[in-house]
């Protein structure tokens, strides 16, 4: 259901001399007036026109026929409420808060209005019948549902999510409809907005699933609200291990995208016109940098995600590196390929930068994902500009300041900050040719439609539930180590973590005890001592949402062999520390081992035969990641052939070299980053045909 407000029309007499623009307009609103007063079949398209006092050959002109003309003022009213609604999201600074928002817009008084009620209330009862109503309505109902997942998800486990999403969006609906089919004598807006905040607490309290020992820690800061700018200016930066402030950070808007559109678009032009080599020097000259720095950049990079030293000193910063590298020396060999048409033409092709393309990125490896999307669009020849995530905003300036530092001309790798609002700023810029997004599934198809408009083209590295398969013949302790690289390393935030482990029957028990005395083993500490391996989570609603799985998980009769508590000791109980957890006796069906948690969550599950491991492995709608383990090398092949995963890994587990390609398949996503594919993702190929001898025409 869409309602939106709308002003009151001026004199319809004017409408003879206004521009083209503002007389649709004025009588999209004379239409809105008409069904209001008389309803939808009393809003012909003559009488619209006797009340605009023109022609209705004129209404016609601009709008074919009734249904057309009534499916612009539906689309009208259905692109303010949405505006109104993006406006409240930009000030939300929390996901309660950017749920409340969505309620508090679409119940908001002018919804409550008679005039636009009534209105809503005639195209509402037209939808099932005239198909253009039914597509903007339908379009509409989509994003609010989406709006409200995006901002559960963060809150709740995804399917907890979905659910409660349409739950509330069904609400907003019937309280509305019940309040206008009263004549609003049933509901008013505060009383409806406040039946709907009411439900949402309760529905969020009971979804919750408390450890014991969980203490919330005060929110995130409130938005700074400048002057009679609604639009939050900046947000701080936190290390999530202590509550430390590390920055305030500048929220980039429409006019500074517009501007680095501007500057890109220019500086693009240049760097492409130089030689491959001279281009792959500057990277080259990047990557250098990055490497004398890795003491520098490991500490931010740990104080701005929480995690281990040892972690961002050892892969973080030095793949970041190595990636520039990588492609610093391919840079040189991007090339089109020469045909042979024959004694009197020839052809060749010329792979051609796209011009000015985005990246987007996920906070788990902030420094990483700069990389593995600015260097290959850099070697291409386009510019790049990089929207790291707000929760980890800081080492994407640093490889900025790299660049520069290498020679990169001003303008060609720019960092803009902000929320969603900043990258849909950028997916929707009509000069920006492509978006490579690193993100959520939900976030990776909106970015999808929004490119849509533009014709963008899309690279999609999404999340994923990913199969690790041990048979009864694997070197055991390699396993294990498989299993935990593949589930605790960056305190499990990692897309293609094998978090479902399937272990063969025969071996199981003795998989679990190395397993157990393995993760038990493990040192949760300060991410800052070198000594420590598992840190903080990012945030405190992620520390809720893993927490919440582990509830469901034990709730749904898994057993908890490990871990799985908050660790709130000394000083760790200012950031958000969750011990490694290790369900064992889990069934396919738990929420546990179907959907993603991107958090230290393993599942280990029995199997009996190849067959059957291979149906419960493809299982899933997400396809990023998957790993075996066996000695029987005809077997991993055989395996590994069969399994519907973009990644995959033989007796080893999410060991990500730069040579090889990274991304996934079904809706873990689209197109392929590293390795030499990636080049493929960041150029379009133009096609030459030379003539050799004269052209023969008919004509
Ligand atoms: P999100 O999808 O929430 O966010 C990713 C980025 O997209 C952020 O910068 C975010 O901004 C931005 N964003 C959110 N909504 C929109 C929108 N409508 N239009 C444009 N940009 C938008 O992912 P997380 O940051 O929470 O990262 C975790 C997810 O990333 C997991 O699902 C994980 O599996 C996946 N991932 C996938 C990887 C892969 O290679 N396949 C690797 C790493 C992670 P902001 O958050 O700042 O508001």
């Amino acid at each position: 259901m869409n309602r939106q407000s709308s002003p009151r029309r001026g004199a319809a007499q004017e409408l003879r001399d206004e521009p083209e623009e503002a007389r649709r307009r004025q009588l999209i609103e004379v239409t809105i007036d008409s069904l209001a007063e008389v309803g939808y079949v009393g809003s012909t398209l003559a009488q619209i026109a006797q009340r605009a006092d023109v022609s209705p050959g004129l209404v016609a002109h601009y709008f074919g026929d009734k249904d057309g003309l009534l499916e612009a003022a539906f689309r009208t009213l259905a692109r303010g409420i949405e505006q109104r609604v993006r406006e409240r999201l930009r000030l939300a600074r929390t996901p309660r808060g950017r749920v409340q928002a969505i309620i508090d817009t679409n119940l908001a008084p002018e919804e409550f209005d008679q005039r636009t009620g009534t209105a809503w209330l005639a195209f509402w009862g037209q939808v099932l019948h005239v198909q253009g109503l039914r597509r903007v309505q339908t379009a509409y109902q989509r994003r609010m549902l989406s709006n409200l997942r995006h901002a559960l998800k963060r809150l709740l486990p995804s399917e907890e999510a979905r659910s409660l999403a349409a739950m509330i969006a069904a609400m907003i609906d019937g309280v509305w409809l019940r309040a206008a089919l009263s004549r609003w004598q049933e509901a008013d807006s505060e009383s409806a907005r406040a039946l709907l905040t009411a439900f949402v607490d309760s529905r969020l309290k009971e979804c919750a699933v408390p450890e014991s020992g969980v203490e919330r820690v005060a929110a995130a800061p409130a938005a700074r609200v400048v002057g009679n700018s609604r639009r939050p200016t900046s947000f701080t930066t936190r290390n999530p291990a202590t509550g430390e402030v590390l920055a305030e950070i500048a929220v980039d808007g429409p006019a500074e995208i517009t501007a680095a559109v501007a500057r890109a678009s220019a500086a693009q032009i240049e760097w492409a016109r130089l030689p491959g080599v001279a281009r792959g020097r500057i990277l080259r000259r990047a990557a250098d940098i990055l490497r004398a720095r890795t003491a520098e950049l490991a500490q931010l990079e740990t104080r701005d995600t929480g995690k281990p030293i040892q972690e961002t000193s050892a892969v973080d910063v030095l793949s970041g590196a190595d990636c520039l590298e990588y492609y610093a020396g391919l840079a040189a060999s991007i090339a089109g390929e020469h045909l042979d048409l024959g004694p009197q033409a020839f052809g060749y092709t010329r792979r051609e930068p796209l011009g000015v393309v985005a990246g987007i990125g996920a906070w788990n490896y902030p420094l990483q994902i700069a990389c593995w999307k600015s260097a290959p669009a850099l070697a291409c020849g386009n510019a790049m500009i990089f929207k790291p995530a707000e929760l980890t905003p800081l080492t994407a300036l640093k490889l900025r300041d790299a660049f520069a530092e290498a020679g990169l001309p001003q303008g060609v790798f720019q960092v803009v900050q902000g929320m969603a609002d900043t990258g849909r700023l950028l997916t929707a810029h009509p000069a920006i040719r492509k978006v490579s997004l690193t993100g959520e599934v939900g976030t990776g198809k909106a970015v999808m439609a929004d490119s849509a408009a533009s014709l963008k083209q899309v690279t999609l590295e999404l999340g994923g539930k990913s199969p690790l398969i041990i048979f009864e013949d694997a070197h055991l302790e390699n396993a294990v180590g498989g299993a935990l690289l593949g589930n605790f390393y960056s305190a499990g935030e990692v897309c293609s973590n094998g978090t479902r482990v399937f272990v063969h029957r025969a071996i199981k028990a003795a998989f679990l005890e190395r397993l157990t005395a393995r993760v038990s083993a493990m040192r949760i500490g300060d991410p800052l001592d070198p000594a420590t391996q598992v840190g903080s989570l990012i945030s405190e609603d992620h520390m809720m949402k893993v927490l919440t799985y582990i509830g469901r998980g034990k709730a749904e009769g898994a057993r908890l062999a490990v871990g799985g508590q908050r660790i709130t000791s000394g000083d760790l109980a200012n950031g958000f520390f969750v011990a490694p957890a290790v369900f064992d006796q889990c069934h396919d069906d738990m929420a546990i081992v179907r959907e993603e948690i991107f958090g230290p969550v393993m599942s280990v599950l029995e199997f009996d035969d190849e067959e059957e491991v291979i149906a419960r492995a493809n299982a899933t709608d997400y396809g990023l990641a998957a790993g075996v383990f066996t000695n029987d090398l005809t077997r991993a092949h055989r395996v590994i052939a069969r399994l519907q995963a973009g990644t995959c890994w033989i007796n080893h587990y999410n060991v990500t070299p730069i040579e090889l390609p990274f991304g996934g398949v079904k809706l873990s996503g689209l197109g392929r980053e590293n390795g030499r594919a990636a080049i493929e993702h960041y150029t379009q190929l133009k096609s030459v045909y030379v003539a050799m001898s004269d052209v023969e025409s008919p004509y």
